[in-house]
């Protein structure tokens, strides 16, 4: 590690701040050296709020139904291949009810931008899931939409909200999107959501593709400035039936460096070690939470859909992916020294 990199890993760690041009440089010239500092630090951190805990969320894949077209995306409009469907109200209700029997106490319903999903809908469900299971906090994970529904949804007792914003460089967003989809539309969703009073979460696949170390480094200041509840970052990883089906996959070394240093920047985040990393990687799971993440989320949908949710290639959904194999995660979590712990898990705000 040279002198130069060495001061910036030290100003991270003493400020939890960089210039967007250190950022850039952190990522460009980390080295094993460097690397090993941050998760270090990272660690302590994540141990300093939360001790050895890992809170789990039972994913709930509500529809692979979508109106738009991220090029990136398994259940993009266009795929023809993708075989579609939608869960309904007494199935979203059946899979919470095997969740909170396993232990879960957070629920995500996550989908696409599926037009059935209407704010009566989902005041519905979010209501009947509240009363049934007031111990409970529903995650939505749902895309776009205006601010009166996001309030609509708030009121109805929805509690967080992920909507990663993909990228931070608007240049990069179009890239990676149709001309319909805007960053000005995906921030503005996002500062939408924190106002009416959401856990709100946003986050970044790594390598995607025209990903550029810059581009990362915006991600990571707009983090620093947003401080969102949540960040929820996973490698790319192409799918057969996209534009970028020939791209290469983003690496699980660069994802961990990045958990690492969003730890640090923002300490309280709740932080998923995602399906794509534990997807590249053997072991990827346990990676991410040996490098800061604190969050694991295995999937709760029925299992006739869950290979019909295919954001890209190979997706785990069995093992300890699977929600209904709650031990083996246990297990696995166990084996490098943290806990499962069956808590609703909220930000621990100092
Ligand atoms: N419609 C919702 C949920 C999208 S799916 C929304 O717009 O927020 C959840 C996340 O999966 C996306 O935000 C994206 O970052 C990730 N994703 C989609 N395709 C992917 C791919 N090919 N590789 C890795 N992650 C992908």
């Amino acid at each position: 590690m040279d002198k130069r990199t060495e001061y910036i890993v030290r100003k991270l760690i003493d400020t939890h701040s960089l210039d967007e041009s250190e950022y850039k440089e952190l990522i460009e010239k980390r080295t094993e050296e460097s690397a090993l500092i941050l998760k270090e630090e990272a660690v302590r951190l994540r141990k300093e709020i939360y001790g050895d805990s890992v809170f789990i969320r039972g994913l709930i894949e509500v529809s692979n139904i979508c109106k738009n077209d991220c090029y990136y995306c398994g259940i993009r409009k266009s795929n023809r291949s993708c075989d579609r469907y939608r869960l309904g109200r007494e199935e979203i209700l059946s899979c919470c009810k095997d969740g909170y029997a396993l232990g879960f106490r957070t629920f995500v319903m996550q989908g696409g931008e599926d037009g059935f999903f209407t704010d009566d809908f989902l005041c519905g469900v979010i209501k009947e899931i509240k009363a049934l299971y007031p111990d409970c906090a529903v995650t939505l994970s749902l895309g776009e939409r205006s601010r009166e529904s996001y309030e609509r949804l708030y009121e109805a007792g929805a509690d967080r909200y992920l909507l990663r914003h993909e990228t931070a460089d608007s240049g990069h967003y179009s890239r990676l999107h149709p001309e319909s989809l805007t960053l000005a539309n995906r921030m503005e969703c996002l500062r939408n959501l924190k106002e009416i009073g959401f856990q709100t979460g946003c986050g970044f696949m790594v390598g995607s593709p025209f990903q550029t170390a810059e581009c990362l480094a915006k991600d990571l200041k707009f983090i620093e400035s947003f401080k969102p509840d949540m960040v929820g970052i996973g490698p790319f990883i192409p799918h057969k039936d996209t534009p970028f089906r020939g791209c290469p996959a983003g690496s699980a070394e660069l994802t961990c460096f990045l958990l690492s240093v969003i730890r640090i920047i923002h300490p309280p985040v709740l932080l998923p070690s995602t399906t794509a990393l534990g997807t590249l990687q053997e072991g990827g799971r346990e990676k991410g939470i040996l490098h800061g993440a604190n969050v694991i989320m295995p999937n709760l949908s029925p299992t006739d859909v869950r290979d019909k949710y295919m954001l890209y290639n190979n997706k785990l959904s069995t093992g300890a992916e699977s929600a209904q194999k709650l031990d083996e995660l246990k297990r696995k979590i166990d084996s490098v020294g943290y806990k499962i712990v069956t808590e609703k898990g909220d930000i621990i705000k100092k």
